[in-house]
């Protein structure tokens, strides 16, 4: 009957900056998720480069990786039916300017490396994700 999925979110520094949070995490529980887990954190350089290691040969990596440590993060797992799709179509396309309406990145996004909000691209990576902040 129900096909509950787990994904990762994070609300990134230039949302958690502008005092976003509370309205973003209202987006995710109109749209139906349960944040079943949340904290707010700030990470060191050396733990965004791991969690951004996909992304290691691109020419933004340095950057991204100075920007996700540059302030408090909330970190949160989303539960719902097709979590992972459905956080990413809530999230809108990575560079704000090409989300549509009605998604947080068209709504608080500023650019594309602050683009506010961070979600799992599968259902894999979802689960290392998670593991990654909540391996207790
Ligand atoms: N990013 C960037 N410049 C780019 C592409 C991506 O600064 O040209 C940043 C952006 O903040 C993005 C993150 O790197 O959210 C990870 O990129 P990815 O392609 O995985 O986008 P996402 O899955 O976040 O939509
Ligand atoms: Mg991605």
């Amino acid at each position: 009957m129900s096909n509950n999925e787990q994904t990762l979110s994070i609300i990134k520094p230039d949302a958690v900056e502008r005092n976003l949070e509370n309205e973003i995490k209202d987006m995710f529980k109109k749209k139906g998720f349960l944040i079943v887990k949340e904290k707010k954190i700030q990470i060191e350089k050396s733990e965004a480069e791991k969690f951004y290691k996909v992304h290691e040969t691109k020419p933004f990596y340095s950057d991204l990786c100075d920007y996700l440590s540059s302030g408090p993060i909330v970190v949160m797992v989303l539960e719902k039916e097709n979590a992972v799709l459905s956080n990413r179509e809530l999230m809108g396309a990575t560079n704000p300017k090409d989300a549509r309406e009605g998604t947080i990145r068209k709504k608080y996004g500023i650019s594309i490396d602050k683009n506010s909000v961070h979600g799992s691209d599968s259902t894999e990576n979802a689960k290392i994700e998670i593991d990654f902040f909540f391996n207790d």
